[in-house]
């Protein structure tokens, strides 16, 4: 059989971007996908609504260590290019008040069914249900072969494979072997954007207990992020946008690096400063409210619950100081099927950075997830996807 011009493996936002461009330059295409539909985990992608970008896209939302390659791929295909390129696919989007960027559905579904559109315009073979178990290289060829024992050929192949994060959709890390294979590296893969395993009895106490807060990662001592939202507390521990937020360089340490000490330090009262906080309840002494009241409009009424033994006999500052500055000692990560990215993968300077192709192996080259490049929630990981997938593709 004729060899294909390019095969990418994973039929993902980043191997079904790469599909398109790669046609589109004339080259011809195979897309394989292990599950027997395309963009499985794009369907779930911001609570069904697919955050696809962000109005503020630049390298700096994104783990220092690929910031430099970030940069070079989103010089040649950034935000405009990604609006204009949905745009030209029939896909208007509207921004939030945050700048997250969504299709004006509001639904993933949409995202998915107009890159399936274009993919069937431009007639790119797409063969589902075909996992891929082994690509050698023979000559000048690739040859890659199916869990089903079909065997195709490409002059060059991209992995699209993605990370292990939600591996009921298909992405479960089997495609760093194949990197491996061709001499590349591999920065040990972590759940990221991850809720949080705490033993504390004020989670047990207060399991689906939302409010808004403040929170501060601190690893060995040292405080490493603050971000403010919306904290969730779980049986396990904690949750909420805020501990997502702050969740990767908490999975690294504990995950890949196995440090001790780990905390999340939470600022419950957010609103109010810690002098403001001392006087208002001092305040409150005064009038004679009872003990059991004292946080009445300041805190849902179930925190009297954890706070029952302090509140019945500390003075105003102490509690005020508990309440800004509470911490929770972490033992870990929620796993995989919880966590919505990976933290790790193939190194950044393993690839080149005009094309992606790979360091290591001629015609080898790498979209999406699967590379380390960790982007902030908020729309940073799909925009890595359509610009990596967009930059391989164009580069056949
Ligand atoms: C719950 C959740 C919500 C999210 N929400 C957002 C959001 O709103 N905004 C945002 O920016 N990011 C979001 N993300 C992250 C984002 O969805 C991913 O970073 C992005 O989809 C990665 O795209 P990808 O194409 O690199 O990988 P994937 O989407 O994982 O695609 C890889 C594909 O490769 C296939 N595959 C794997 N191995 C093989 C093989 N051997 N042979 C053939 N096929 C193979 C898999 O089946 C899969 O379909 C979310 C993630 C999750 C889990």
């Amino acid at each position: 059989m004729k060899p294909y011009d390019v095969i990418v493996v994973g039929g993902g936002a980043a191997g079904m971007t790469a599909a398109i461009f790669a046609k589109r330059r004339g080259a011809s295409v195979l897309l394989c996908e292990k599950m027997t539909k395309l963009g499985k985990k794009l369907l779930i992608s911001g609570a069904g609504r697919c955050n696809l970008l962000n109005e503020k896209l630049d390298a700096s939302f994104y783990g220092a260590s690929a910031r430099e390659l970030v940069a070079r791929i989103f010089e040649q295909f950034g935000k405009t290019a990604i609006l204009d390129f949905f745009s030209e696919l029939g896909l208007p989007v509207c921004s939030d008040e945050t700048g997250r960027m969504f299709p004006v559905t509001n639904q993933a579904a949409s995202v998915l069914r107009v890159l399936e559109m274009e993919l069937e315009r431009l007639e790119i073979s797409s063969a589902l249900n075909c996992a891929i178990k082994n690509i050698e290289k023979t000559g000048m060829h690739f040859s890659l072969k199916t869990e089903k024992g079909q065997i195709f050929h490409a002059k060059s192949i991209m992995l699209c494979g993605g990370g292990k994060s939600y591996p009921a959709l298909g992405s479960d890390g089997n495609c760093y072997a194949f990197a491996e294979q061709f001499g590349h590296t591999l920065v040990e893969p972590v759940p990221g954007t991850v809720s949080l395993a705490a033993k504390n009895s004020w989670c047990h106490l207060l399991q689906g207990q939302k409010i808004r807060a403040t929170v501060t990662s601190r690893i060995q001592g040292k405080d490493i992020r603050t971000v403010s939202g919306e904290l969730l507390f779980t049986k396990y521990g904690l949750s909420g946008t805020a501990i997502l937020d702050v969740s990767d360089e908490i999975s690294i340490a504990i995950n890949r690096e196995h440090l001790q000490d780990i905390y999340v330090i939470t600022d419950l009262i957010p609103f109010m400063g810690e002098v403001a906080l001392v006087e208002e309840l001092s305040r409150r002494f005064e009038k004679g409210i009872a003990r059991s009241h004292l946080l009445e409009g300041l805190l849902p009424s179930r925190f009297f619950l954890p706070l029952k033994e302090i509140l019945q006999k500390a003075d105003a500052s102490t509690i005020a100081h508990l309440l800004k500055h509470k911490e929770f000692k972490l033992q870990g990560t929620r796993g995989w099927n919880e966590a919505e990215f990976t933290a790790g993968g193939i190194p950044a300077v393993e690839v080149k950075p005009d094309t992606l192709e790979s360091k290591r192996q001629r015609g080898l080259f790498f979209a999406g997830e699967i590379l380390d490049v960790q982007g902030r929630r908020g729309g940073y990981n799909l925009a890595w996807a359509w610009a990596s997938g967009a930059v391989a593709g164009n580069s056949i």
